[in-house]
């Protein structure tokens, strides 16, 4: 049962991180609360405060520069997954998102909160780390940028300070001739993923070596993580076969997996032998057209 507290609808950033100042650690940040009320009902979290982000017009959105693409935190799922930019410039995105629980948590449920909820198991932040994604968080003090991948420090915790929130998320543009794919293995569809695999190789121009690469592998470490071993195997060479099943290898030992109800330990290292290739391979293919 949810114990009561007392609800805030910020209609400005300013006010939201003022109440956080205000409440401190009896406080809690909800946005489309398809991760906290989970918590909430299993009595693992049972704040006096909530503040209530959602209405947060200033923090929705996705906009396109020169520099790259920002997203603002309460942007959700299915607006990302429906983005025609996105769709054009970062298709990946768009196909994870479309993978992500069901339309109607899509619907509701943001990428802001996805990333703070620090699920090792959660979609975006994989293919956020192979698209180099820096997040900027704003507090009382002022606003810091942090690199996703130093945001996911363990189990459901993340780099937020107290009274801290994520603001935006910034992705650069991706370099030429570059091809970035994700994919998950989950047993009941739209479910999170038993394991997972975001793969960004960018080619040489015309030589066909591989100029660079990022792995990224989800629900099979503390948080999603870079498999740079695997990374070493293929950058700067001409991908063959051997490489490919070298780097599988590679990517398996640096997983620390876990035994749960969906799959053992020694299972979820044998799906990163297997998917680390495979999208690798699709990589090559989309970087060889881009
Ligand atoms: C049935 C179901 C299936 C799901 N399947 C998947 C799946 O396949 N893949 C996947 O990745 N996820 C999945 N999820 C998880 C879920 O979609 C995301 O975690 C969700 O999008 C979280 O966003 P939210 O806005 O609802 O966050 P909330 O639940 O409101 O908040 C989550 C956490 O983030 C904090 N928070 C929220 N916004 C901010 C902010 N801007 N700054 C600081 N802290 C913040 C909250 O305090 C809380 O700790 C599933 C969820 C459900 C209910």
């Amino acid at each position: 049962m949810i114990k009561d507290f007392e609800h805030f609808a910020p209609k400005t950033l300013k006010e939201a991180l003022a109440l956080l100042a205000k409440y401190g650690d009896d406080c809690k940040v909800i946005c489309g609360g398809q991760s906290l009320l989970i918590l909430m009902r299993q009595g693992l979290v049972s704040p006096k405060y909530m503040v209530d982000i959602k209405g947060l017009d200033e923090l929705n959105y996705i906009k396109d520069g020169k520099d790259g693409l920002k997203i603002g935190a309460t942007t959700t799922h299915r607006t990302i997954e429906k983005s025609a930019v996105i769709k054009r410039k970062y298709p990946v995105l768009a196909e994870m998102e479309k993978r992500l629980a069901s339309i109607q948590t899509r619907n509701w449920g943001t990428i802001g909160g996805n990333v703070c909820h620090g699920d090792p198991a959660a979609d975006p932040a994989p293919v956020f780390m192979v698209l180099d994604a820096t997040l900027t968080v704003a507090g009382a003090k002022g606003s810091r940028s942090i690199p996703i991948d130093k945001f996911c420090l363990d189990y459901f915790e993340v780099a937020l300070e107290p009274g801290e929130l994520l603001t935006e998320i910034k992705l650069p543009v991706p370099p030429p001739h570059t091809g970035t794919v994700y994919t998950k293995f989950n047993i009941i569809e739209s479910d999170l993923a038993t394991a997972s695999v975001a793969v960004s190789l960018t080619l040489g121009s015309g030589d066909g070596v591989c100029q660079d690469i990022r792995i990224a592998l989800g629900a099979v470490a503390p948080t999603a993580i870079r498999a740079k071993k695997a990374e070493k195997v293929l950058k700067g060479k001409k991908i063959t076969e051997a490489l490919l099943a070298e780097a599988g290898e590679a990517a398996a030992k640096e997983t620390e997996p876990i035994s749960d109800i969906a799959a053992s330990e020694e299972y979820r290292r044998e799906l990163v032998r297997v998917l680390v290739p495979r999208m690798t391979r699709e990589a090559l293919a989309r970087a060889k057209k881009a």
